[in-house]
């Protein structure tokens, strides 16, 4: 049996997840969970799974679950500390990291700490801290498995020697893209964009700003950043391609001309159980691909003139240091004023470039580095915002 950590368990991922635990009880319990606000989501977690320990982001937010789970065996906490600490548990065995953005870095990294096998599905921690993250993982000796569907399909796409490692026969990685929404939009059309629009991710079902960074395709940079920390590689050896129905969910093209492709029907519940189980594999109840139906698969170039995100991702790698934090946390702020109608859509990849472009960049020998430069990107980026009309 092991014990499972789901920071995060409120959310999209976190639904997934609980929705693998519920179908093989046999291998796995809920041990401990979070969540930020989502008090009766959490509190219906609590009945029905009876993990030890929750935490919630605030003490009301804890009280209030306390109260609605009265009389059930469980430690109710708050806060920063106790999320670290229910990553650390003893009876952990697996953290799945599906917190939002960058606050899901410092759970998650006490979880490796913890030497636990880690799920990660929170990309914004590894874009951000990158170097420091990898070196982490590798100096606690974790396995450390990729649940964003692309990596965690490149994972199955390369060769591992004995102790799991990846060997460098490869030539590029094919990171596949669904193009978002807007993927056949002109640029007029897309200054009128919604929040309703941005959101309508036309095939995954996803937390709001992550649906968000796929209409902008700031997920695909970040998705880019990520493949580079995981399997070692540089922008340019990585190809991204739009692929509009998601049934191929990456590709490694090899030295010898092959192509190894990982495909399905698109469902987090995949690659959540693949981390879960690896190396074995589980049923899910994701229906099986019936080729005959899906008919043609359609590849396309990204529009970089349209979605400038993308390569403001690769220009943040190329820079270095605190770029990738700069850039991630401009972005979490910019989709934030886009959610509460203080900007446009396409006003997001206008203020990601221009706190990128404005901000000091330095190298990274430390967290408390990334965490300064978050929070400095964090303040630049609301003041750019508010000192301009953007409506
Ligand atoms: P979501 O918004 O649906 O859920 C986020 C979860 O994190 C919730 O439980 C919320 O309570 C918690 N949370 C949010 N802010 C927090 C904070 N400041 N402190 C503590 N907890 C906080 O998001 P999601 O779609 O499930 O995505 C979670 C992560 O997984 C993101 O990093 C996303 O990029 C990544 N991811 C998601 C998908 C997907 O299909 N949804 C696919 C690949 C990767
Ligand atoms: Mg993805």
């Amino acid at each position: 049996m092991q014990g499972v950590c789901l920071l995060g368990a409120t959310g999209s991922i976190g639904q997934s997840t609980l929705n693998i635990i519920e179908q093989h009880p046999d291998k796995f319990f809920l041990a401990c969970a979070s969540a930020n606000e989502s008090v009766d989501k959490m509190a219906d977690i609590c009945r029905r799974f009876l993990p030890k320990r929750i935490v919630m982001g605030s003490q009301e937010a804890r009280d209030r679950v306390a109260t609605l789970c009265d009389g059930l065996p469980i430690s109710f906490e708050w806060g920063s500390e106790a999320l670290d600490s229910i990553a650390e548990d003893a009876q952990v065995d697996q953290v799945m990291a599906a917190i939002m953005g960058f606050a899901g870095l410092k759970p998650t990294l006490a979880g490796i700490r913890a030497k636990k096998r880690i799920l990660l599905a929170n990309k914004e921690a590894l874009v951000t801290a990158g170097q420091l993250f990898m070196d982490e993982v590798a100096k606690h000796g974790v396995t450390l498995l990729p649940i964003d569907s692309e990596h965690n399909a490149i994972f199955q796409s390369l060769p591992q020697d004995e102790h799991g490692a990846h060997k460098r026969d490869f030539s590029k990685i094919v990171l596949t893209a669904s193009g978002g929404p807007f993927r056949s939009w002109s640029l007029e059309a897309m200054k009128e964009v919604t929040l309703a629009q941005a959101c309508a991710h036309p095939k995954w079902s996803m937390g709001q700003k992550i649906s968000i960074d796929s209409a902008s395709l700031m997920n695909k940079g970040l998705e880019l950043i990520e493949a580079c920390w995981l399997f070692n590689v540089t922008p340019n050896e990585v190809d991204v391609v739009v692929h509009p129905e998601s049934i191929i969910h990456s590709m490694v093209s090899y030295r010898d001309g092959s192509v190894i492709a990982q495909m399905g029907n698109p469902d987090m519940r995949v690659p959540i159980a693949y981390g879960m189980t690896w190396p074995n594999r589980v049923a899910t109840s994701v229906e099986p691909l019936d080729f005959v139906k899906v008919a043609s698969l359609h590849f396309e170039a990204p529009d970089l003139e349209r979605f400038p995100n993308l390569q403001l991702a690769a220009e943040a790698w190329y820079l270095g240091g605190t770029a990738m934090a700069v850039l991630n946390a401009a972005n979490e702020v910019a989709v934030d004023a886009f959610v509460k109608g203080r900007i446009r859509f396409l006003d997001i990849s206008t203020v990601n470039r221009a706190v990128l472009h404005s901000t000091d960049i330095q190298s990274v020998d430390s967290l408390d580095i990334v965490f300064a430069a978050d929070k400095v990107a964090r303040v630049m980026t609301k003041q750019y915002i508010a000192e301009r009309n953007w409506l």
